[in-house]
């Protein structure tokens, strides 16, 4: 289970807890058991496992394949991004099927 370091300033001793958020962006939130204080927001578990295959699939990629400039400074770009916007997605498929913008 998920936990954060942060800690409420008006109750020092209680232990944040993780409330999951379903209907809004946000995976989850820590917030204070004894006063409700919204303290963090918390990372969706599955974030990391989609960005180390996506970085796993740049490197195979980069190694077998040519890439022009540009297109190395974008994959550098979105290597360490936990999320692609839909501009970034399509550009990385594109790259992927050889289709270069
Ligand atoms: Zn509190």
């Amino acid at each position: 289970m998920q936990t954060t370091d942060k800690r409420c300033s008006r109750c020092p001793g209680a232990i944040p807890i993780l409330v999951l958020t379903p209907e809004i962006r946000h995976y989850g939130k820590f917030v204070c058991p004894a006063c409700t204080r919204f303290l963090t927001w918390a990372r969706d578990p599955r974030t990391n496992a989609n960005m180390q295959a996506r970085q796993a699939e740049i490197l195979e990629f980069v190694l077998d394949n040519p890439v022009s400039a540009d297109e190395l400074k974008f994959l550098f770009e979105i290597y360490g991004t936990a999320h692609l916007n839909l501009i970034q997605k399509t550009r990385y498929e594109n790259i992927l099927m050889g289709n270069a913008l």
